[in-house]
């Protein structure tokens, strides 16, 4: 099953990050670290990077050694999931915030 986080969850009215317990800045950090990497990139829709981000950065208690692939999909989420083990997941909501690396195409 897939883990959907709106990343609106994490931030403020100003875009800023609300105070997060230990284990939910850990799932942040690896969240933005997925975003940063995608959205650097001009993936086709459902075509997948590997982002240099380890599985068990988002959680102390994991043991996984896989790393994570991500890309975007049609809807304009970013889907993740992990080359090992069956953790994946779907993030929303992460366009225009401080991690959203698009170039703005000016005309
Ligand atoms: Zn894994």
């Amino acid at each position: 099953m897939a883990l959907n986080v709106d990343l609106r969850t994490f931030l403020d009215e100003q875009g800023h990050v609300v105070e997060l317990t230990e284990q939910a800045e850990m799932v942040f950090l690896f969240l933005v670290s997925i975003i940063s990497a995608v959205s650097e990139k001009h993936l086709d829709v459902d075509e997948l990077m590997q982002v240099d981000l380890a599985c068990n950065t988002r959680a102390h208690h994991l043991s996984c050694s896989g790393n994570i692939e991500a890309g975007g999909s049609k809807n304009g989420t970013i889907e993740w999931q992990c080359d090992t083990c069956e953790a994946a997941g779907i993030i929303s909501h992460w366009q225009a915030t401080n991690w959203d690396k698009q170039r703005r195409v000016f005309h």
